[in-house]
């Protein structure tokens, strides 16, 4: 039987796990004991999967479903779950993100949208940062007339820690092109806020 050896990923998941043994020892704990001991490896394996969006092409996963097509009416897709980290704490933020463009001869997936929402939200993020990188991401893979995000989020290192406001959310919005015009945003932010 040939031997595997690791891969680069399983070098990532150990090294990692040495390290939250030593945070946990910081913290005044005894990783050894019993509830404790996988949990190294736990936390490790769940970091990978947290930032696995730093290993995806999100203008790959775009261009991997395009279609020629005519239409070139606001496309609207709302309330994309997603859940991020903040860079500076380390801890989550969540919310939903909302995307509109204007086709320009091609359109994407529906699902892809979500796709590269996944990838990016998957990375060590701000959320100003993450809103304009899905908005050029589509502008980029899609070339459309026009391209609009608004993310809606709370910050866990808001709410669990240094002024601990509870309910804040904090939305965000970066357009593109046609979404200049005050009109056309306006259309898109009639949808989202209708009710
Ligand atoms: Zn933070």
């Amino acid at each position: 039987m040939k031997e595997a050896s690791a891969t680069p990923r399983q070098e990532q998941q150990e090294a990692l796990a040495t390290h939250y043994a030593d945070i946990l020892r910081l913290l005044g704990e005894d990783p050894a004991r019993e509830g404790l001991v996988k949990t190294p490896v736990r936390v490790a394996r769940a970091w990978q999967e947290l930032t696995r969006g730093y290993d995806e092409d999100p203008i790959a996963i775009l261009r991997s479903a395009l279609f020629k097509e005519s239409y070139h009416n606001m496309v609207v897709v709302r309330d994309i779950e997603f859940y991020s980290l903040c860079e500076h704490h380390l801890l989550p933020f969540f919310g939903k993100v909302h995307i509109a463009y204007i086709p320009n001869g091609e359109i994407t997936g529906l699902s892809k949208l979500a796709r590269i929402v996944d990838t990016f939200s998957h990375r060590l993020q701000v959320q100003e940062r993450m809103t304009q990188e899905i908005a050029h991401c589509i502008q980029e893979a899609l070339n459309p007339m026009g391209v609009m995000v608004v993310v809606e989020a709370r910050h866990l290192c808001m709410q669990m820690r240094g002024v601990a406001k509870q309910n804040a959310y904090t939305t965000t919005m970066h357009h593109i092109g046609a979404f200049e015009h005050a009109e056309t945003r306006q259309e898109f932010l009639a949808q989202l806020y209708r009710d």
